[in-house]
Parts: C-alpha cells; structure tokens; sequence
C-alpha cells in the first residue's frame, strides 16, 4: 500500500524519522511463540518512527515530530537486541531521518504551520525544539493540555522533551487542547482517545465524502487488530487504551473505504477499511472474531502500486 494518499483535496504523506527495536516485553499479552514472523533476527520487533504531513488548501501541518536527532540506548535490565558477529549492540531507538524526509516531500520546516502532537512521548515530540529551538519556525504547536503534567512536567529538568516543549511555550507557539471533536484546521478533526496517554488524540481529516483517520500510538501493532489483549508497555492506563482501541475499530467498521495511518505500522504504510471490518494490509473477514485472538482472520492483500484515492 502507498505512503501517501489523496482524501479530497488533501493529500497525507507518511514519513519516518528512524526506527526503534522493541524486545517482545513491549506487548503485554502477546505469545511471542504463537507470533515469531514479528521479531527480527535480533529478536526484536522493528518500528517505524512515523510522522504524517496533511497539506491541503490552507494547511500544512505535520503530525508528530519523531525522536529528533538522537539514539537511545537500552536501557540496563532490558533485554537488548543481538548484536551481528564483530558489531556493537544497536540502540532501543534513533531517530533523526525527519528533515531529510520533509525534503523529499518537497516541504522546508518554515512551511509547516501547525504541528500536531498526538501525545507527548519523546518518539513524538523530538523535531519541535531540539537545542531548545524551535525547528519548526512559523508552526503552532498544538497538544492534548492532559499529557502535560504526567510526562513533562513531571520529568527530569533536563529531559529533552521537556526543554523542547518548555522553548515551544516561552516562543509563544503552544496551542494545548481539551475536549472532544475540535476542529484543528479545515478539513482536520482531533478526537479524544485516551489510554495510551490521558491527553492521546487521533486526526480525522475529511474533505468531501473522503475520510482518514491518523491514529497516533492508539494501535500499535497489527495483532492488535484481532488481539484484544494485546496492549502496550508504555499504555499510561492499559484498559482505557483497549477500550478506545475498540471504540476506534467500530468507528472504522462503519467508515467504508477510509484511510488509515497509524506511528509505528510496519512499512507506515496507509491502510483501508470497508463494510467487513477493517480492512489493512491485512485484511479482518468478521469484525466479530476479533475479540477472540483468530490471527487466521488476517490475510495479506495485493499490494498497490499506486497511491489509493479514497
Ligand atoms: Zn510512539
């Protein structure tokens, strides 16, 4: 499937700012043993650092903003992944391949007019003021006001996130949110979905009778969508993610033909749905299995070589 894709008159392009390797641990509830095709032959998942740019008319906003120009080792006491024969360990996570993608995207940082946080992990949040200045020069940045207390000003005085969202505020570009269903610019909606983090927020963009959905980290991985129990390491409150994990799909469920993005997809590939359930690169037959761990339901579809218009 495409990395980008036409919804009206707005057009959404995936971009990745590198890539993390996470050991099994991070998906409480998911047999590894059942599941090996996930792990890499470091015995790691591989991740995507995605971001998304929504350009349409009057708008050029860039959905997350990665890990930033660093690599975060692992951490002690976590299982690492294996080193090749003659080479060191690879870090839990690096990033910094964001401005090269916008390039290529043909977009400049002064060009982004918003930034949309939709939460305020460090994988999402790295290109707003790395150094402590703004990257994006001519951007508002806009947040759920809820992730504030419980991750940032809550963290070390010298957690690069912190600094980086503290130059946001003294620049007089923070834009924090609150509620439901705001309208963040023409054709953008931003939904409450708390769970992974109490102020996490998804995009709907529509334009017309076309519609995408930019789902942030509310899923985080494709057993997920027939694995109810699968969650997430970093989940602030775990059941309140699997229900908004759920409310989301049967909001998909009847959203035919809708495209949808998600951080950390294999591939940050868009996916689709349709009237069966949601439809990804891998297909759900029976929205009505899902809630029983059938992987069975999952089948590869036919690439496209094209970029789907929806
Ligand atoms: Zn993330």
């Amino acid at each position: 499937m495409a990395k980008h894709v036409q919804v009206g008159d707005i057009q959404i392009v995936a971009l990745s700012d590198g890539m993390s390797r996470l050991p099994p641990m991070f998906y409480p509830g998911l047999n590894i043993e059942a599941h090996p095709e996930i792990l890499n032959e470091d015995g790691t998942v591989h991740i995507p650092t995605g971001c998304f740019l929504i350009r349409g008319p009057g708008c050029n906003m860039l959905v997350d903003a990665g890990l930033g120009p660093v690599s975060i080792p692992f951490p002690q006491g976590m299982p690492a992944a294996k080193a090749r024969p003659g080479e060191q360990v690879p870090p839990l996570s690096e990033g910094g391949l964001l401005p090269a993608a916008l390039r290529e995207a043909r977009c400049e940082p002064s060009d982004i007019d918003t930034v949309f946080l939709t939460h305020l992990h460090p994988d999402h949040i790295g290109w707003i003021a790395p150094q402590g200045r703004p990257y994006f020069e001519n951007a508002k940045v806009v947040y759920g006001a809820a992730d504030w207390a419980p991750l940032i000003s809550s963290a070390s005085i010298d957690d690069p996130g912190r600094r980086g969202l503290e130059a946001i505020h003294s620049a007089g570009r923070a834009s924090p949110i609150e509620g439901d269903m705001l309208n963040i610019a023409s054709g953008v909606t931003a939904r409450h979905a708390p769970g992974h983090t109490p102020g996490h927020y998804v995009l709907i963009v529509s334009s017309g009778v076309h519609r995408a959905y930019l789902l942030g980290d509310a899923v985080q991985c494709p057993l997920q969508l027939t694995e109810t129990d699968i969650g997430f390491l970093t989940d602030v409150d775990a059941a309140l993610a699997a229900r908004t994990r759920e409310a989301l799909f049967r909001e998909l469920e009847s959203n035919d033909h809708a495209a949808v993005g998600m951080d950390h997809f294999p591939g940050l590939e868009f996916q689709s749905c349709n009237a069966a359930g949601i439809l990804m690169t891998c297909r759900h037959r029976d929205p009505r299995r899902r809630s029983h761990g059938d992987a069975s339901t999952i089948e590869q579809l036919a690439p496209s070589s094209s970029a789907p218009r929806i």
